[in-house]
């Protein structure tokens, strides 16, 4: 039986891997089709990626570390071995075995893939999104985004090292700038009860309701609620919403950085 489930793009591939014994974490393979190379990103369980990538018949030439929380990054030193020469990306010092430190906008290939680096401070300190273009031309490319513990499916990621202006400029200036029809692919699966929050914070919001039952149900039948897109998040997700008059009232804020602080806090306190 093969590994995960995959998303099949004309010149990029990406294979989902679950890392359930961990937290509902997602490991992923992202491939370039053309030259059969690969990078894994946070593949906290080696062995998993090792067979996806046996499978796909590709060799892995990168691993790309969202952030350093062991959830994410304790594969690494473990795949270092098992792929000598593995480049290991990530943008903060206490990421294991990394070869490669990165910071916002630093871009490399991947094949023909050409990826961008996006800094995005919040969840942790060093934490980066990967946004990955099959083209040089990010309007004519196939374009996917890598987003950690920054942005899940109808939610965000804990504030444990920054503030709400940071997560503002991470959701609503960095992410929420990609094209809408980016792929977005998350650190957990998370989205049904992200999506609860998101349905009593906005419960006239239809696409929220249609999502919610839509996640429901891939989660009942074990499947997985990615890939999600900018476009979409930014219809369903409360905190990609932050500047939508529902949500100042809901908070009881005006100042869309303060209501971003403010749905933090209410989501932490909030008993599904
Ligand atoms: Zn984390």
């Amino acid at each position: 039986m093969s590994v995960g489930q995959i998303v099949n793009l004309l010149k990029m591939k990406v294979r989902i891997v679950p890392a359930m014994e961990v937290g509902k974490n997602y490991m992923y393979l992202l491939i370039d089709q053309a030259s059969k190379t690969a990078a894994a990103i946070d593949p906290v369980v080696p062995n998993k990626i090792e067979e996806a990538a046996a499978e796909e018949k590709v060799k892995i030439t990168h691993l790309l570390t969202t952030h350093h929380h062991a959830d994410h990054s304790a594969g690494n030193e473990r795949m270092s071995k098992l792929f000598p020469g593995l480049e290991i990306v990530g943008g903060d010092d206490r990421i294991p075995a990394m070869t490669k430190k990165v910071g916002n906008g630093d871009i490399f290939n991947l094949g023909n893939l050409k990826v961008t680096c996006l800094h995005t401070p919040c969840h942790t300190k060093g934490h980066i999104c990967y946004f990955v273009s099959s083209d040089s031309s990010v309007e004519k490319g196939e374009n996917v985004v890598f987003t950690g513990d920054t942005l899940f499916s109808g939610g965000c990621g804990h504030f444990f090292e920054g503030t709400p202006d940071q997560m503002y400029r991470a959701l609503i200036e960095v992410l929420g700038s990609l094209p809408d029809e980016t792929k977005v692919f998350v650190g957990h699966e998370y989205t049904v009860n992200n999506l609860k929050y998101a349905a009593h914070v906005e419960p006239n919001n239809k696409k929220i309701a249609e999502k919610l039952l839509w996640a429901q149900k891939l989660q009942a039948e074990d499947k997985f609620t990615m890939p999600s897109s900018i476009g979409e998040e930014k219809l369903i997700n409360p905190f990609m919403r932050v500047r939508e008059e529902r949500l100042k009232k809901y908070t009881n804020e005006t100042d869309p950085i303060k209501v971003m602080g403010k749905l933090r806090q209410m989501k932490n306190e909030f008993k599904l």
